[in-house]
């Protein structure tokens, strides 16, 4: 199991604060991934994210919206064939 960061999210960098594994990270190139992603494998399912999240957009995985179920992909797949942690030094760079 794991927790999904869904579309709703707005960049603040809240939750990635937080995370005591340090499986959250922004999106880059923006245009490309709009969104902070968890990745699925390293997440610990704490729910420490779940409230410093402004908007509301981060759930546990069986408690994705219908709306959002394409983003629990979608977060997988920024670590499998997007640049997954390599994307904190290129947004750094
Ligand atoms: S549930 Fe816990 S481990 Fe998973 S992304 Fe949120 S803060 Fe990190
Ligand atoms: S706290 Fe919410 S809005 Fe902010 S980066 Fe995380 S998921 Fe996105």
């Amino acid at each position: 199991m794991t927790h999904v960061i869904t579309r709703l999210c707005i960049r603040d960098g809240a939750c990635m604060e937080v995370c005591p594994v340090e499986c959250i990270v922004p999106g880059f190139p923006e245009d490309e991934w709009p969104l902070y992603y968890i990745d699925p494998d390293t997440c610990i399912d704490c729910g420490a994210c779940v409230p410093e999240c402004p908007v509301d957009a981060i759930f546990p995985e069986e408690d994705v919206p219908e709306e959002y179920q394409e983003d629990i992909e979608l977060n997988a797949r920024f670590f499998t064939e997007g640049p997954g942690y390599s994307a904190m030094e290129q947004a750094s760079a």
